[in-house]
């Protein structure tokens, strides 16, 4: 069989912690599209080139494939029969679909009533073992925590090194389609692991030559869940972008080093920003990603209109990451535009609805 394209790990197997002999376990994530955003980039500044990173085209719907597909692996090389972690959605999509095809039994703490239907529907239908915790994230994640340090089952949270490990991939595939790091990387920040292992894949392929620069990183928190924007844990994080309702990121501090690094800053978007985004991007681009992942474009947004690119000289290059795909959250999409007109089963009502004469 020729694979186009046979998953992270044997693309880009000399930048990963895998053998021979590993194991791999995969479902052919990455090689996700670099979609241009010319439409949004002249309503945003006039000298933006504007790219979306569609992760919501990887086999689960995200970028959590990309981190799943090595975590599983090396679960799997190292004898493990079962993994766990907390979830607010998408990663506990992507621990199910891996394990059933690594065949390791997966258990999944969320957050009750805080998930996405899509996401629900994909852990249970893959066998995961569903447990809703009657509190929030953070609670969950603690619990998990708790749970893998005293009993043998592997934590695949994104403190998971190996996650971290195949998330980078993603940078690596920015600059092989640019042929260059962009000026800019915009992301969505929750748990944080994911703007640390972008960092984390900008800098090793600028290191073996790969690539001859590095972007500055732009992380985007949701208002009311933007504990590093605001320097201090929140109890009760808010906000509709359940993706990112997190109040104490786990790689806190290896995202506060990467904005640091990279000359980068973090800001937050309000619920109603994400929504404009998320509508603009599907109604402007043809392109659904779910609410969290609009935080990059509502960040984006938010600072053309302050002038940031156009304070900047020359044209300027702009990468947001859609994290997940629209199609996780229906009942988000439903509620915020109009619902469909009922009319009857006849041509000239259609015609009489349309205005068409
Ligand atoms: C997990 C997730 C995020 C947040 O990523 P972190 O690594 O936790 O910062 C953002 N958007 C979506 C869709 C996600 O699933």
């Amino acid at each position: 069989m020729n694979m186009r394209w046979p998953g992270i790990i044997e693309t880009y197997r000399d930048f990963l912690p895998v053998t021979e002999t590993t194991p791999v376990v995969s479902l052919q994530e990455g090689a996700t599209p670099l979609v241009p955003a010319p439409l949004l980039a002249e309503k945003i500044a006039g000298n933006l080139s504007l790219f979306l990173k569609y992760e919501g085209l990887n086999p689960t719907g995200s970028f959590k494939d990309r981190g799943m597909t090595l975590a599983i692996t090396k679960a799997k090389e190292s004898g493990a029969k079962a993994v766990m972690c907390a979830s607010t959605g998408n990663t506990s999509a992507a621990a199910a679909a891996y394990s059933a095809r690594a065949g390791l039994q997966c258990i999944v703490l969320l957050p009750k009533g805080a998930i996405a239907l899509g996401k629900l529907a994909q852990a249970l239908i893959h066998g995961a073992q569903v447990i809703a915790v009657d509190g929030n994230f953070d609670q969950a994640l603690a619990i998990a925590r708790e749970i893998t340090a005293a009993y043998p089952v592997t934590l695949v949270n994104s403190i998971n090194p190996f996650r971290i490990e195949g998330q980078k991939t993603a940078a690596f595939e920015i600059c092989d389609d640019l042929g260059a790091a962009p000026d800019f990387l915009a992301i969505p920040v929750g748990n944080a692991g994911n703007i640390t292992a972008y960092w984390k894949g900008f800098q090793e392929y600028k290191q073996r030559g790969r690539s001859t620069s590095l972007p500055r990183l732009l992380g985007f928190q949701a208002a009311g869940s933007a504990p590093i924007v605001e320097g201090k844990i929140i109890e009760h994080p808010k906000t509709l972008a359940t993706a990112i309702k997190i109040g104490n990121p786990a790689s806190w501090k290896s995202a506060e080093t990467a904005l640091r690094e990279s000359n980068g800053q973090i800001a937050k978007v309000t619920d109603d920003e994400i929504i404009e985004a998320y509508k603009l991007l599907a109604a402007a681009e043809g392109v659904f990603a779910e609410p969290a992942s609009a935080a990059s474009v509502a960040g984006v947004i938010k600072l053309g209109r302050a002038g940031f690119f156009q304070d900047i000289d020359g044209n300027v290059s702009v990468v947001c990451v859609l994290t997940g795909h629209g199609l996780k959250d229906p009942d988000r999409a439903i509620q915020c535009v109009r619902e469909p007109v009922v009319v009857p089963p006849s041509v000239a009502a259609v015609v009489n609805e349309l205005c068409l004469s």
